[in-house]
C-alpha cells in the first residue's frame, strides 16, 4: 500500500435526485424519488429530504410510495444524467490518466500518475478545487474521499457525505476501521454480514482479530483471506484507467422520432461506420458490437454480439449491428440510436474469423439489457414523469403527472423561479416532448479566477494543481 492518500474516490449525491431538482425549481428542499414507476418498479435513488422517511435506493416503488405519499415520483433520464457524468469524468481526467468509473456517478482516480498530488495537503487541496470545480460546471454536488487504498478512499468518501471531504491519514486506517460494522467492507452483504455474526464478529476490528485460519474456515478461501487482509486495511489494488474497460461508442439523439425502418437501418450503418473510424484512430479493435435503441417512450436497450475475435473492419461492425437490429421494435418510433464497440484489445489484427463473420455468422452470443424493465402504463409511455416538454405558448416545462387523458406540465427552467402548473388535454398538439436543458448554462460553466494561494508558502511551482488547464471545450461524439 502506498504511504500517501493520493487515491481519489468521487461520489455524486444523490446523482440522479439532485440532478432533477436542479432541473426542476419547485422540487429544491422537497422529497424526489427517481425510478421505474410500473409495477416492477424500484428506487435508482432519493433524495436526501425522501431518505428522511426511509426511502432508499433498490427498494421497491410501493413501499417508497407508503413511506413517502407526497414525494415527487419521476422516471430516470439517462441522457441526462449521462451528459453530466460526462462533465465530471471530464474534469477528472485532467487530474490523472488513471481514473476508473464505477458508475455514472461514481470513480476512483490516483493522483499521482500526472502529479496532481504528492501528499496530504496537496491531495486535500485538490480534492477541495475538484469539489468546486463540479459545482461550477455542472451545478451539483459531489463527495470525496482520500486514503491510500481504494477501500479506504470510497470508505471515507461515503463518511464525507454530502457536499464533504474526508481524508484517512495513512498510519490511522485500522483504529479507524475497527468499530466499523462489517457491512462497511466491499464484498460483504447482507448473507455474510449474517454468517458473521451468528459467529460472533459484528465489527472489522473482530475480524481482523478472528485471524486468518478463521475466516477462511467462516468464509472460504478465496473470500475468507481477502476479508482478512481489507480489514486490516490491506489493499493493494490499483487503479485501472477507463482505456483498459471502456467501448469505443457513437450515438446520435434525433429531434424528430424515426418512423421509417429503411432510415433506422441506413442511421446504424452510418453510426457504425463512425464507430469504426474512431475504434482505428485510437489503433484498437474490439470483439463485441454493441447496439443501443431508445424508443419514442425514452425506455433504452441495448443488445450485443460477441465475436470470435476482435475486430477493425467496418463492414464487419456494420453487419453485426444489422444483425441485432433485427431483433429490435422500432414501430412506435425512435429517439436516439447507438452502435458500440467493446471487449477492446490493444492491438489491430488481421483476423480471420472476424472477417469471415460476414459469411459464416458465428455463434453470436446475445445479451440483452434493458433500462427500463417495466412496461409503464400507455398513459405513461406518452408522457413519462418529470421528462422535459415544450409548449408553443407557454414555452419549456416538465410532466407533473398524467392520466385520464390529461397531462399536467409545470412551467419552469434550470434558471427560473419555481413555475406554475397548467393541465392540456394529452393529444394537445401543441404540446412536445423536448430534450433536457442544461443545468448550468455554458456561460456560466467557467471556473472563477484562481485566487493568490498567499498561505501557501511551501508551494512546488511544478507542482501547483492551479496548473491545470480548465475545462476542454469541444464537441462530443456520443458516450
Ligand atoms: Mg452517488
Amino acid at each position: 500500500m502506498r504511504r500517501e492518500p493520493t487515491i481519489l474516490h468521487l461520489d455524486m449525491d444523490a446523482f440522479y435526485a439532485s440532478a432533477e431538482q436542479a432541473a426542476k425549481p419547485s422540487l429544491r428542499g422537497k422529497a424526489v424519488v427517481v425510478g421505474g414507476l410500473g409495477p416492477r418498479g424500484v428506487v435508482a435513488t432519493a433524495s436526501y429530504e425522501a431518505r428522511r422517511f426511509g426511502v432508499h435506493s433498490a427498494m421497491p416503488m410501493g413501499q417508497a410510495r407508503r413511506l413517502a405519499p407526497h414525494a415527487a415520483y419521476l422516471v430516470p433520464r439517462f441522457g441526462l444524467y449521462r451528459d453530466i457524468s460526462e462533465q465530471v469524468m471530464g474534469l477528472l481526467r485532467e487530474l490523472s490518466p488513471l481514473v476508473e468509473p464505477l458508475s455514472l456517478d461514481e470513480a476512483f482516480v490516483d493522483l499521482e500518475a500526472a502529479g496532481a498530488a504528492w501528499d496530504a495537503a496537496s491531495a486535500r487541496t485538490t480534492g477541495e478545487r475538484l469539489r468546486t470545480d463540479i459545482k461550477t460546471l455542472t451545478g451539483l454536488t459531489g463527495s470525496v474521499g482520500l486514503a491510500a487504498s481504494k477501500m479506504l478512499a470510497k470508505i471515507a468518501s461515503e463518511e464525507a457525505k454530502p457536499d464533504g471531504l474526508v481524508l484517512i491519514r495513512p498510519g490511522t486506517e485500522r483504529a479507524l476501521l475497527a468499530p466499523m460494522p462489517v457491512r462497511t467492507l466491499p464484498g460483504v452483504g447482507p448473507a455474510t454480514g449474517d454468517h458473521l455474526r451468528r459467529a460472533g464478529i459484528t465489527t472489522v476490528g473482530e475480524i481482523a482479530e478472528a485471524g486468518e485460519d478463521e475466516l477462511i474456515r467462516l468464509l472460504g478461501k478465496a473470500h475468507g483471506s481477502a476479508l482478512h487482509a481489507m480489514a486490516r486495511a490491506q489493499d493493494d489494488r490499483p487503479v485501472v484507467a477507463e482505456r483498459d474497460t471502456k467501448s469505443v461508442s457513437v450515438e446520435d439523439t434525433y429531434d424528430v422520432d424515426i418512423h421509417d425502418r429503411v432510415r433506422v437501418r441506413t442511421e446504424v450503418q452510418r453510426l457504425a461506420d463512425r464507430c469504426v473510424q474512431r475504434l482505428r484512430a485510437a489503433g484498437r479493435s474490439g470483439r463485441t458490437v454493441v447496439l443501443k435503441v431508445r424508443r419514442y417512450d425514452f425506455s433504452t436497450l441495448t443488445r450485443s454480439e460477441t465475436l470470435r475475435g476482435p475486430t477493425d473492419d467496418p463492414s464487419v461492425v456494420r453487419e453485426a449491428a444489422a444483425r441485432l437490429l433485427e431483433a429490435v421494435d422500432t414501430t412506435g418510433g425512435v429517439r436516439l440510436l447507438g452502435v458500440g464497440v467493446s471487449s477492446l484489445a490493444d492491438f489491430t489484427q488481421e483476423d480471420l474469423f472476424a472477417q469471415a463473420a460476414g459469411e459464416h455468422p458465428a455463434e453470436p452470443e446475445p445479451e440483452a439489457e434493458e433500462e427500463h424493465e417495466e412496461a409503464p402504463a400507455p398513459a405513461e409511455r406518452r408522457w413519462p414523469a418529470g421528462h422535459d416538454v415544450h409548449h408553443t405558448a407557454y414555452g419549456p416545462g416538465w410532466i407533473q403527472g398524467s392520466g385520464l387523458g390529461r397531462v399536467t406540465v409545470r412551467f419552469e427552467t434550470p434558471g427560473s423561479l419555481p413555475g406554475r402548473v397548467r393541465t392540456f388535454r394529452t393529444d394537445d398538439a401543441d404540446l412536445t416532448l423536448s430534450d433536457p436543458l442544461p443545468l448550468v448554462p455554458e456561460a456560466m460553466r467557467r471556473p472563477p479566477p484562481q485566487p493568490v494561494a498567499e498561505d501557501a508558502a511551501e508551494q512546488e511551482d511544478e507542482k501547483d494543481p492551479g496548473a491545470i488547464p480548465g475545462p476542454a471545450a469541444g464537441p462530443r461524439d456520443g458516450a
